[in-house]
């Protein structure tokens, strides 16, 4: 069984007994979940957003892969990369202007319709500049 996973997962390096372990329960555990989402369960879960939570429902295959990296579900949730969403996260949600100061500073600003963004918008603000930096004013 487990050399027919490891043949289909196209594994050639040798997986030592603790990482055997693992896709075995992994693989134990994605079954029964498949089961309860057969007999109608849902997983409902909460992705952390500026407004407090985002609902998701899950798949069995996210879920087996969750505990080890909860960030990747919330970034595909988003549809963005996980250092996009890390960087979101870091910047408090909001978008800050590119520019840097006369002191050589980064500009703290925020851009306009940047405060408090959603992951999508952050990546597509992310680059612009302030009022102030925008109109060459400093
Ligand atoms: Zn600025």
């Amino acid at each position: 069984m487990l050399q027919a996973l490891r043949t289909q997962l196209g594994l050639r390096i040798p997986l030592h007994s603790g990482v055997r372990a693992n896709l075995g329960k992994n693989m134990e555990n994605l079954e029964f979940l498949r089961k309860l989402q057969e007999l109608g369960v849902s997983f409902c879960m909460s992705i952390p957003s500026p407004a407090g939570g985002e609902t998701h429902m899950a798949t069995p295959e996210e879920l087996v892969k969750f505990p080890d990296d909860p960030i990747a579900l919330y970034a595909s949730h988003y549809g963005v990369f996980k250092s996009q969403y890390l960087s979101w996260a870091n910047e408090e949600f909001s978008v800050r202007c590119s520019a840097k100061t006369r002191k050589g500073k980064r500009c703290k600003a925020i851009v306009k319709g940047g405060y408090n963004v959603e992951p999508s918008r952050w990546v597509k603000l992310t680059g612009e500049y302030c009022v102030i930096h925008s109109e060459g004013l400093e």
